[in-house]
């Protein structure tokens, strides 16, 4: 679309046709070619760089939850190719971090600050075709109006890698889960799981001042915490002792679990104080769990959850992610695999079957977005 400004502009030629990892069904993924998606008034086209692989990307491509054909992928950061009519905010040429989701602003959901359940939000506003699904997945999507205008669309200051500003979007769900927990400097956090998301939410904890535990069953990963701050491991077999032995016997204040399924419920439960609070951040399925009735009301344990991002903590979110860099919150350490597009299947099935090595995987389109770290060699998996 031709643009109404009269400055030159270094315009890319957009092909017609691209490549993209298509959901045809469960646990059906085909790199496929595909159209360019085109823009209407108000929207962007990003070329993507780096795409990160999300828990909730697994579950919907094992499960089947939503209907094919679709291309997931939303943790995406890119260039701008491409806006539509009426787009004054964004230009050609800038790398953006974009959010999928967005809410309206002002529904009840909205005023009550649980934006995850406005109408708005549940509606995804990036694709690269088909059923609107992220499309991070792909070489470029199609940022839609309200996403835009609303503040969907993050810019990336210079000298901070795409793959940085990939992590907005878990940052901003682990913060928003953090940030209801109320932490204070005298409490100790139990955090259970180590993989990218357990690791976020335990650094994040620690900005509190509270002590912060972290358990795994890996070695590996607990290597890779301890990058960001975190030197109180602990081994899975001994969360609950562990968290007792250190709070004089009462159990942690809070526990996170980062880990999906319901096996951990009750571990969590037993490892939290009279009063304490479990936060539930990996349940992202609707099944039926055992809890202890009595642990929630005699003992007032609280039972909670937190899911997706809060557009209310997005400044702090930009300020922790995109400034924070600079000071070393260097949240590319989480990163184990980078692979470009074309395998992208494999990507997945590595992602699907997580060992002590596996942490963020991330989908370049644009193979070497990693690489703009520092002349760190990207390096094909
Ligand atoms: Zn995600
Ligand atoms: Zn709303």
């Amino acid at each position: 679309m031709a643009t109404q400004n009269a400055e030159p502009r270094i315009e890319e030629t957009i092909p017609a046709t691209m490549r993209a990892v298509v959901y045809r069904g469960i646990n059906d993924l085909r790199l496929e070619t595909v159209p360019v998606p085109e823009i209407g008034p108000g929207e962007l086209l990003v070329r993507i760089a780096t795409c990160g692989v999300c828990g909730t990307d697994l579950k919907k491509i094992h499960l089947g939850s939503h209907s094919a054909p679709r291309i997931f992928g939303h943790e995406m950061a890119g260039t701008i190719v491409d806006v539509g009519e009426g787009v004054t905010s964004f230009a050609i040429g800038e790398r953006v971090m974009v959010f999928h989701h967005i809410p309206c602003g002002h529904c009840y959901y909205c005023r009550k600050q649980t934006f995850a359940q406005c109408s708005t939000y549940k509606k995804v506003g990036a694709t690269a075709g088909f059923e609107p699904s992220g499309g991070g997945f792909s070489e470029y999507i199609r940022v839609m109006d309200w996403i835009v205008a609303m503040g969907g669309v993050v810019r990336i200051p210079d000298g901070v890698p795409f793959e940085q500003a990939a992590f907005m979007e878990p940052v901003n769900t682990v913060l928003k889960a953090v940030k209801l927990l109320n932490l204070a400097e005298d409490e100790t956090v139990l955090v259970i799981g180590q993989g990218p998301i357990g690791i976020m939410l335990a650094a994040l904890s620690r900005r509190s001042g509270a002590c912060v535990l972290t358990s795994d069953l890996y070695p590996e990963r607990h290597a890779i915490a301890a990058k960001f701050g975190l030197h109180e491991p602990i081994d899975a077999a001994d969360v609950v002792e562990r968290a007792h032995a250190v709070t004089e016997g009462r159990g942690a204040d809070v526990v996170m679990v980062a880990v999906g399924g319901t096996k951990l419920i009750p571990t969590a439960m037993a490892a939290v104080r009279p009063g304490g609070k479990v936060m539930l951040f990996a349940q992202t399925q609707h099944e039926e769990a055992t809890f202890d009735p009595g642990a929630v009301c005699m003992d007032e344990k609280t039972l909670l959850g937190s899911y997706s991002a809060s557009t209310a903590i997005q400044p702090e979110v930009e300020e922790l992610v995109l400034g924070g860099y600079r000071r070393g919150f260097d949240l590319t350490q989480l990163i184990s695999h980078r692979f470009p597009l074309e395998e992208a299947v494999q990507a997945i099935e590595v992602a699907s079957n997580p060992k002590a090595d596996s942490m963020k995987i991330m989908i370049e389109a644009a193979p070497g977005a990693g690489a703009e770290r520092g002349g760190e060699r990207w390096q094909a998996r």
